[in-house]
């Protein structure tokens, strides 16, 4: 069965969900009371900013918990509610948080085990069971499996992860590769990977560029294979597969490095074909997410301030969130990632993760005297965590 029709005779099965069950009044209280903040909101009416003491905060105007991400918490929630008694399992991590994923695991919400060849083991799934899919999607063959067991399922992936999915199907229909912009072990970009036909997958617009150079010029083949190990298709062949390409991404890169690498691949199968022919060789469609667009664009803006440093709060597996402080660490602004407010202390001491590498220790990280501090937080991160981090700062400035 093709994608397509497996994709609506999942949808028409009895077991499948992908709205809620009518519990949403009950749920959103347990939801603000866990994730929401008083302090957050404070901050918000008052123009994002706040002071207290030697500490002025300045909070980007878009940050946090995306509409994407709060829909699959509440479906989450709502699916608990609705089945009591039944075991649930989760495919993944439901979104890069962990604060969430902890309350899921007390709500008795398990994670599909993985063994040591990072294969998830479905075995457990039984018929009575309920699995649930996380913002970011499954794959098609887990979603076959779990169709096949005949167990409930509810799929929570975002709508703009199904546009890019929808997006990579046409490439696939019109026999063209899709050309993805992401992380090739992302879970996200697994799942995309597995609806796509001929797929390449390039991190960023130098991984683009080596391929369009390749297009124009030709190259070493066995090199491009062995440099994109793992990110492309099954037989992919460099010199008949890069003919036709469209174009797609990870919904949570960054949104200017997309939009580049599109135009690049369009100047350079222009270059090579000629403008009269580019459209029977290139195919585009706008799939970069808002939330994502949002809190890039208020993290740029929000740089742009005489910040004394900044701190960006997030999953340390989150790619939206890494993006964030790639943006910052660009300006040069010192710039500390965590993922709870449990990093910080005892005392005047951080332990953060520094940019593509390990944790890192900081000791005396916030100067003495007045300072501006900068923050955001990930599409995944919850408003009652970024109040946590700002609390703790407010408290160590007190004793300085
Ligand atoms: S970041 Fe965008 S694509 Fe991802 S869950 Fe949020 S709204 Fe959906």
């Amino acid at each position: 069965m093709d994608t397509k029709a497996f994709k609506r005779s999942l949808h028409s099965s009895e077991n499948y969900y992908r709205k809620g069950f009518g519990h949403s009044k009950e749920v959103t209280g347990t939801l603000d009371f866990e994730y929401q903040s008083d302090l957050i909101q404070q901050i918000r009416n008052n123009g994002y900013t706040l002071q207290s003491g030697d500490v002025t905060i300045r909070l980007a105007e878009a940050f946090g918990f995306c509409w994407g991400v709060e829909r699959a918490v509440a479906l989450a929630y709502e699916t608990r509610q609705q089945f009591p008694t039944k075991r649930i399992w989760l495919t993944n991590e439901i979104i890069h948080n962990p604060s969430v994923n902890q309350n899921l695991k007390e709500m008795q919400v398990e994670f599909i085990p993985v063994n040591d060849k990072e294969q998830k083991d479905f075995s457990v799934v039984a018929q009575e069971d309920v699995v649930i899919l996380p913002a970011f999607g499954a794959t098609v063959q887990e979603m076959e499996l779990l169709n096949e067991k005949g167990c409930k399922i509810m799929d929570t992936t975002c709508p703009w992860v199904s546009k890019v999915w929808n997006s990579i199907e046409k490439h696939k229909k019109a026999n063209y590769t899709s050309i993805i912009h992401g992380k090739y072990k992302h879970e996200e970009t697994v799942a995309t990977t597995s609806f796509a036909g001929t797929y390449l997958v390039v991190l960023n617009l130098q991984e683009a560029e080596y391929i369009c150079n390749y297009i124009l010029n030709g190259g070493n083949r066995e090199e491009l294979l062995t440099k994109f190990v793992g990110a492309h298709s099954l037989g992919f062949d460099p010199d008949t597969d890069l003919v036709n390409v469209g174009i797609a991404n990870q919904t949570t890169m960054l949104k200017g490095e997309t939009e580049q690498i599109g135009k690049l691949f369009e100047r350079t199968l222009m270059r090579k074909y000629g403008p009269a022919e580019l459209n029977d060789h290139f195919l585009s469609f706008n799939t970069i997410c808002d939330a994502t667009q949002e809190r890039q664009d208020a993290m740029f803006k929000l740089v742009e301030e005489k910040l004394d440093l900044m701190v960006v709060v997030g999953g340390y597996n989150s790619s939206n969130t890494t993006h964030l402080q790639e943006i910052s660490i660009e300006r040069s602004i010192p710039s500390y990632h965590i993922d709870s407010a449990e990093r910080i202390g005892p005392g005047n001491r951080i332990e953060h993760k520094k940019l593509h590498k390990d944790l890192d220790v900081v000791e005396n990280w916030l100067p003495s005297g007045p300072i501006v501090v900068g923050i955001t937080s990930g599409a995944s991160t919850p408003d009652k965590v970024v109040a946590n981090v700002i609390q703790k700062i407010f408290d160590i400035k007190a004793t300085m």
